[in-house]
């Protein structure tokens, strides 16, 4: 299979697509990126690396951050971050605070934001937030071994000014006494979070320790790493999750920034990026690139 030619022609009919989707705007650093640019990169099993379009452009990762907060915090707390946020898809927008009142403060799944923070927040049970994003870094930087990975301080100010729903669903929780610590403590780290910037190139190879093949980076257990790869099929496009999994068949997390990273465990990470999302939120042609992908490589975790 020549998948530096299937990367090119998806690089091609991306290129000339008219209805790039809208990026978000409801901070000026995002709302700024020029919605012109398309990226993708894939790391196979055999450490190969093949990138077309912006792949070297960094962009704020955003939610797909949560992914590698989950890793974290279940490396440091295990099983126990379940009494604490459920698995279960909510069908509902990403910011949205409608499920917490019934169910009592307990977020449905760890990528949507209250899930999210709720995870952040476990975590600094036993860091302090500069710790944890020290932390958080340096497992991303292991992860893509690459040290050229940074926080946008700009970007996460930015949020805090702009983080009104988030500081609501932080006081919510708080309220069901499933936050422990102060929303501002919190919700500061889960900004920083947010604001780290990466390359289409560095988060497909950040994505290998999801792959579950032995020579990547191997930095959970294999077990832990099908199930995180679960969570991101059934949860990791927010309302969007389920039409996702039918046209892509992977699992996948995407980011408000335009970036998803998506796993065909055994096979590749791939990581893929243009700043104009659907109406989900989620990456528009990003979506259509990895559903392009499937479709030409056969690559599904369906069969
Ligand atoms: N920073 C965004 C927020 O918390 C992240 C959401 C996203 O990427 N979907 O609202």
């Amino acid at each position: 299979m020549d998948i530096a030619a299937i990367l090119k022609e998806i690089d091609a009919a991306m290129r000339l697509s008219p209805n790039r989707g809208r990026v978000a705007d409801y901070i000026p650093e995002l709302a700024a990126v020029d919605p012109g640019q398309f990226a993708m990169s894939i790391v196979l099993a055999d450490g190969t690396q093949l990138s077309v379009g912006d792949a070297e452009v960094p962009f704020s990762i955003q939610s797909v951050s949560k992914v590698f907060a989950l890793a974290l915090a279940l490396g440091r707390l295990g099983d126990r971050l379940w009494d604490r946020v459920g698995r279960e898809p909510s069908g509902l927008a990403f910011n949205s605070i409608l499920q917490l009142e019934h169910e009592r403060g307990l977020p449905r799944n760890p990528f949507i934001n209250a899930g999210a923070i709720v995870v952040t927040d476990a975590v600094l049970s036993t860091h302090a937030p500069r710790e944890y994003l020290g932390e958080l870094l340096r497992f991303i930087r292991t992860a893509a071994g690459d040290d050229d990975i940074h926080i946008n301080q700009g970007v996460a100010r930015s949020e805090t000014e702009t983080g009104n729903r988030n500081f609501a669903l932080a006081h919510y929780m708080r309220a069901f006494g499933n936050l422990t610590n102060a929303p501002e403590l919190t919700l500061g780290a889960y900004f920083h979070q947010c604001a780290v910037e990466m390359t289409c190139a560095q988060l497909a190879r950040a994505g290998r320790f999801l792959m579950g093949v032995p020579d990547m980076p191997r930095l959970v257990s294999p077990e832990r790493v099908r199930r995180i790869n679960a969570l991101m099929m059934t949860c990791g496009h927010y309302d969007g999750s389920g039409d996702f999994a039918y046209r892509v068949g992977l699992p996948g997390k995407s980011g408000v920034g335009g970036g998803i990273l998506v796993i065909a465990p055994g096979r590749a990470s791939i990581a893929v990026w243009s700043p104009g999302l659907n109406e989900q939120g989620n990456s528009k042609l990003g979506t259509e690139a990895v559903e392009m992908l499937a479709r030409q490589t056969g690559w599904s975790v369906f069969g």
